[in-house]
């Protein structure tokens, strides 16, 4: 690959870090978990302690990084084909909506410990009845004595058995739809809070995706983020970073199957020659090497804007697109390659193409993505 400019020798160093927590902690146990369904709390831990949660939040909120420190850790994941670890959901969602929307003392009680891994953080958005349209869920906080009644149910959500604390998203006056939106803080170790069993998925089996349950939740008045009815604005403003986030995980997967790629054909005979030595198969790696060629260089153009705070949200929207679609694209064509062993859940392949599948679903999918660009044109 190219050198990058967009990042600093420090974020190299902590690259290197990175894969050295990956190669030495998730490795060797990672085909347990999925068979296990979740990752042990033990994980988030040391990576806490590894300094690798919150990277771009301020001591002692996190590492003291940026976003580059948060893209390192997010791409050597993907590169490394564990799309299963929900740190992002936790450390680029959770906690800089906690950062930026909370109390001081509801940060206070959440992010020093969500940063050492003491903690976990769960973002609680969709519902049965409503995932792309969130103006139509039901989940109602009702104003009450000292705070709020949280009533409702969650579905889909990363991190669901493990997590501690969760961003919920509820309304406070239905009859006002997006507008009526607000943010709560949520510890769901409350009285009231249940959670589901596992959800059964294809893929991304590492990962405990589970439902939510809220009866009767007493909520401090703190525990709400930022102002009532303006919860619609805050998810707004953050998903340029969690879309962005959500494309450099794509990008980076579909580059690390790629190179694993180049080895297996390289190996693997047919015909009496290597299968790199067929035609074809060098077409299918090239093409797809130069098509992630020009998405690296957009995610980076779109990487720097984001360290200097100016993604613009259309811009963020492209780059999942674009990413997530020819990760799927590219995967496939890699997993062709493999022959019947890329349809083995042995082979790396095999799990990369079916855990990325949600990324075209998830943070807005490829259809709400194009209508928003659309709408701009
Ligand atoms: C593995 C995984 C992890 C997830 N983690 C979380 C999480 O941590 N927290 C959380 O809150 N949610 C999470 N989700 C849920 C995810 O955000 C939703 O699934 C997603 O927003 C889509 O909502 P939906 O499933 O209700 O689909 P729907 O909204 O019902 O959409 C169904 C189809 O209709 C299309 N569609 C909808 N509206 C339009 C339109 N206006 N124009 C054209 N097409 C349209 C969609 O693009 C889609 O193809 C997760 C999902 C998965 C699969």
């Amino acid at each position: 690959m190219a050198q990058r400019s967009v990042f600093r020798d420090d974020h190299d160093l902590f690259r290197e870090q990175v894969r050295r927590f990956i190669d030495e902690q998730i490795a060797p146990h990672y085909l347990q978990w999925e068979r296990d369904g979740i990752t042990p709390r033990s994980l988030w831990k040391a990576a806490g302690d590894a300094g690798l949660l919150n990277c771009q939040l301020p001591e002692p909120y996190g590492l003291g990084g940026d976003y580059g420190h948060a893209a390192c850790v997010i791409e050597e994941l993907a590169r490394a084909n564990y799309l299963g670890i929900g740190f992002s959901i936790h450390s680029d969602m959770v906690a800089p909506y906690l950062m930026q929307y909370a109390t001081p003392s509801v940060r206070d009680t959440w992010l020093p410990k969500m940063a050492r891994g003491e903690a976990i953080g769960a973002i609680a958005m969709t519902e049965p009845g409503a995932g792309s349209d969130l103006k139509n869920l039901r989940t109602r906080a009702e104003a009450v004595q000292g705070g709020y009644r949280l009533n409702g149910q969650k579905t889909w959500i990363t991190n669901g058995s493990n997590a501690d604390v969760a961003v919920v998203v509820a309304t406070v006056a239905p009859e006002l739809g997006a507008g009526g939106l607000s943010l709560f803080c949520v510890d769901l170790h409350s009285p009231g809070v249940s959670r589901g069993a596992p959800m059964a998925k294809i893929g991304q089996h590492a990962q405990d995706t589970t439902e939510l349950f809220f009866e009767d939740v007493l909520l401090p008045a703190d525990y709400l983020l930022g102002e009532e009815r303006r919860g619609f604005g805050y998810l707004e403003q953050q998903l340029a970073a969690e879309r962005l986030a959500i494309a450099l995980r794509a990008a980076a997967s579909a580059e690390g199957m790629l190179t694993e790629t180049v080895g297996y054909v390289r190996q693997r005979k047919a015909f009496g020659r290597p299968l790199i030595d067929h035609q074809n198969t060098r077409f299918v790696l090239a093409s797809a090497s130069a098509q992630l060629a020009m998405l690296r260089s957009f995610l980076d153009q779109c990487l720097g804007e984001q360290m200097a705070g100016q993604l613009d949200p259309t811009r963020a929207a492209m780059a999942k697109l674009n990413a997530t679609e020819l990760q799927g694209q590219v995967l496939d064509d890699l997993l062709q390659l493999h022959g019947g062993y890329g349809y083995s859940s042995e082979y790396g392949i095999g799990r990369a193409w079916a855990d990325a599948r949600a990324l075209r679903i998830f943070g807005g999918t490829s259809e709400i993505l194009r209508d928003i660009i659309g709408r701009t044109l």
